[in-house]
């Protein structure tokens, strides 16, 4: 069956159908992070429905090139690095870093290709020149340069296909210098911003001037560099459909005259305890914050894959818990398949299919209506029961298991929650169960008992498996 998602742009939901004339390659492109502070649990939630995106489109077999920007130079971080004495790149190469390590403390998928704006700069010029040749835009007396609204409109070009816009209430040749604006004042934007003493040492030469580039275009200049003047999808919050995005598009098709993006898909929003994160509420958290708490990346990525991708996420630390539970309910199930089935070598493919033991099938449909993600839970949780009530009857064959696995193994390549624990074992505490076993091999089961006891003490218990003795944490 085809995947559907919902596309902003026809504000419907369609089959995904690629570019690609072979239907095999799918280029994606997810606005990334603005490096400016360590991201938070919102910016995580749109993050992780990339990847997401990404692992499904691959579980689908398609060819995915996942591209994710690094905003290093904006506004927001040019009044940062003003109030630092760091430069440009000390300030942000910081969070930059520390952006990839939650990265994968989530278990996201390193996108193929992370460009940072301030490497794409001669890219950034050539568009500004294309759009100038072209007359859709016009350089200001300080030697900013503008895009011009009417100018595009005036091409037959529609500006405002993300979003319906009140032309009427435009005064033309308004202008806007702040990247970030509401469509109440939708006017001419900056794409080159002329250098201001306020910039410090931020600027690059241009046929301009001394300057920087305007937010929106580093992303329009840095997705058609390296996934082509056409792409399949576009993905970020849904804060960022106006004025980013619907400025990508005016830029970008402005400047190519082809139609830029094929499927633009948005997430919702995260609140905390149903409001709106801030400093001041004492409800933002980074994921450093949740981390610190004693949670890990893996129960914050269950709980942000809860929730469908288009319903606002109403995000507790109350909920963090349950997220614990529930991937305890899995871990321990897919934990007895793995004792009994990990030995077993699968058949080829002229097996019959089950799906009761199977349930990746099911989960692929409910995934396919623009990624119904309950209904995805659901079928995993459905299958967790069955094989738990086989399991307690001993009516598991290692083969079934075996099978069970494989199905769950294909699922998990789309969660990424995986079923092993992120606990690791110490040196020390590694050290005691092997002295343990030796003891109980040497039938010295006082010393055994003993060491256990230790281990009790040190929050370890030892479970004695059919595969051996095995440490849980208590
Ligand atoms: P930024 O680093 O501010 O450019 O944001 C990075 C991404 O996080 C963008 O796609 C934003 O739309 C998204 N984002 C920001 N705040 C939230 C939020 N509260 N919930 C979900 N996504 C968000
Ligand atoms: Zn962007």
């Amino acid at each position: 069956m085809g995947l559907k998602l919902f596309n902003t742009l026809s504000r419907s939901i369609q089959e995904f159908a690629p570019l690609d004339p072979a239907g095999k390659k799918a280029g994606m492109y997810c606005c990334g992070p603005t490096v400016y502070d360590f991201a938070h649990i919102g910016n995580w939630r749109t993050f992780v429905f990339a990847d997401l995106v990404r692992r499904y489109l691959e579980f689908k077999n398609f060819q995915v090139t996942h591209v994710m920007n690094i905003t290093d130079v904006e506004d927001k971080i040019i009044r940062r690095v003003r109030e630092t004495n760091a430069s440009l790149r000390e300030f942000t190469g910081k969070f930059e870093a520390a952006f990839f390590e939650d990265l994968e403390k989530l278990n996201c998928l390193r996108p193929h290709q992370t460009p940072r704006a301030t490497e794409h700069i001669p890219e950034i010029i050539s568009l500004i020149e294309e759009l100038l040749a072209r007359g859709i835009a016009y350089k200001a007396a300080d030697g900013s340069v503008y895009f011009s609204i009417e100018k595009y409109r005036g091409c037959g070009c529609n500006y405002g296909q993300l979003l319906k816009l009140n032309f009427d209430e435009m005064r033309v040749g308004e202008r806007v210098k702040s990247d970030e604006y509401a469509k109440e004042s939708v006017a001419d934007f900056a794409l080159w911003k002329a250098y201001t003493p306020e910039d410090g040492e931020v600027a690059w030469d241009s046929p301009w001037g001394k300057g920087r580039p305007g937010w929106h275009i580093e992303c329009s200049a840095m997705s058609m560099e390296i996934l082509g003047q056409s792409f399949d999808l576009h993905l970020g919050g849904e804060d960022l459909i106006f004025p980013h995005h619907e400025d990508e598009i005016a830029q970008s098709e402005g400047a190519t005259g082809k139609p830029f993006v094929k499927y633009w898909l948005h997430g919702a929003h995260l609140l905390v305890e149903g409001k709106k994160m801030s400093k001041s509420l004492g409800n933002f958290f980074t994921l450093r914050d949740l981390l610190a708490k004693g949670f890990t990346g893996r129960e914050i990525r269950f709980l942000l894959l809860s929730a469908h991708y288009r319903e606002t996420f109403n995000f507790t630390l109350e909920g963090l818990v349950g997220a614990k539970t529930a991937l305890a309910r899995i871990d321990e199930c897919v934990g007895k398949l793995r004792e009994i089935g990990v030995q077993v070598s699968i058949g080829s493919s002229q097996e019959t299919f089950k799906p009761e033991l199977q349930p990746h099938g099911q989960f692929s449909t409910a995934l396919d209506a623009d990624l119904c993600i309950s209904a995805a839970w659901a079928v995993v949780f459905d299958w967790i029961r069955e094989m738990n009530k086989r399991l307690a009857e001993n009516s598991l064959t290692a083969h079934d298991a075996a099978i069970a696995l494989t199905s769950w193994d294909k699922i998990d390549s789309v969660l990424g929650i995986g079923a092993k624990s992120e606990v690791e074992i110490p040196v020390e505490i590694n050290s005691l169960l092997e002295a343990r076993q030796a003891a109980r091999k040497a039938k010295d089961f006082k010393k055994s008992d003993s060491i256990r006891d230790e281990l009790k003490a040190k929050g370890w218990i030892i479970e004695d498996t059919p595969k051996g003795a095995k440490l849980k944490k208590i």
